[in-house]
């Protein structure tokens, strides 16, 4: 196992930003979803050391998140949200210095901060000034200092923020061709479900600091409930509430469009049945694909 975390409490004070946290991460990539406030970014700054837990325990890559945060960074790559990039440095000497802070030898960091920029397609720009950088080469020039010493492990914070739709597909080729390494595990963090839909296999969904659903995305997406999307003749409203009493979930979409979520243990008839009840035609309906974005609603209780 990669990572594995145990009943992991930690609070800021009074805030208490997880609640219990249980993690497995094994091969290939995994994206971490949760709205604002869930507990990502402390989620990420425990598996990385910089935070302790109040309780529980883990390990990552084999090592003590607690004794041994050491050798967790020298295994490590992190790319943060925020820019972290230093004025007055061009972005060989910066992807350099981070490499010698993970530990390597200066001239080996010098070497491969080279190779690391062409390959995140900053080759030709790699002796420019950083404050010269765009939105999408600074967000390349992160990825390149998180990657320039090797880890086995990388945590990606937002990948895509501020970028535009060629940047962000950019981006996320790069992180699609990091990870289908097969030496290197990545978590990726992102409130954009498309994001991760597009490079992971595996989603773990936190919400108030606990994890909601975690599992393959394949999975997850066939489970509990069955949408079907219904457009109807009639009155709504009744007929949405017969629903609701045998258990669904329903989303009014646009007037007499539904989204239905069937629990998995009732049957199309029990629609149906509750339709003819409330004098309802049934116009269309057909089962739908569930979406990763509308199992994140559902596990995190978001209608
Ligand atoms: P996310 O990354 O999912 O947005 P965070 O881990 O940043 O979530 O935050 C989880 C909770 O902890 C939130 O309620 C947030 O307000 C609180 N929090 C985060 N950082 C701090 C801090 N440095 N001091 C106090 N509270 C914090």
């Amino acid at each position: 196992m990669i990572v594995s975390l145990k009943n992991i409490y930690f609070s800021y004070g009074r805030v208490q930003a997880l609640g219990g946290v249980d993690l497995d991460l094994s091969e290939g990539a995994t994206g971490l979803l949760g709205p604002n406030g869930a507990g990502k970014s402390t989620l990420l700054r425990i598996l990385l050391g910089f935070l302790a837990p109040q309780r529980g325990e883990g390990r990552v890559l084999d090592y003590d998140i607690r004794l041994e945060q050491h050798h967790i960074r020298r295994y490590v790559g992190y790319m943060p949200e925020d820019d972290c990039l230093i004025p007055g440095m061009d972005a060989v000497t910066f992807t350099a210095y981070f490499g010698e802070l993970s530990g390597m030898p200066r001239q080996e960091a010098m070497k491969r901060a080279h190779d690391v920029l062409f390959y995140v397609g900053l080759g030709e720009s790699r002796y420019r000034l950083l404050e010269t950088y765009s939105a999408g080469m600074k967000q390349r020039l992160k990825l390149a200092q998180a990657i320039v010493h090797d880890p086995r492990l990388l945590f990606l914070d937002e990948p895509t923020s501020n970028l535009d739709p060629q940047g962000r597909r950019e981006i996320l080729e790069l992180i699609k061709d990091i990870s289908s390494r097969k030496d290197i595990q990545v978590l990726i963090c992102s409130h954009i479900l498309s994001d991760i839909e597009s490079v992971c296999s595996h989603v773990v969904i936190l919400n108030k600091g606990r994890v909601a659903a975690q599992g393959q995305i394949s999975e997850l997406k066939q489970l509990k409930f069955r949408l079907y999307e219904v457009r109807i003749k009639g009155e709504a409203e009744g007929f949405v509430e017969r629903l609701k009493n045998i258990g669904c979930r329903v989303d009014v979409a646009e007037d007499k469009v539904l989204k239905v979520y069937m629990p998995a243990e009732r049957d199309i008839s029990d629609f149906f049945r509750q339709a003819l009840e409330a004098n309802i035609q049934v116009r269309h309906f057909v089962r739908s694909q569930t979406s990763l974005e509308e199992l994140f609603a559902q596990a995190v209780g978001v209608d």
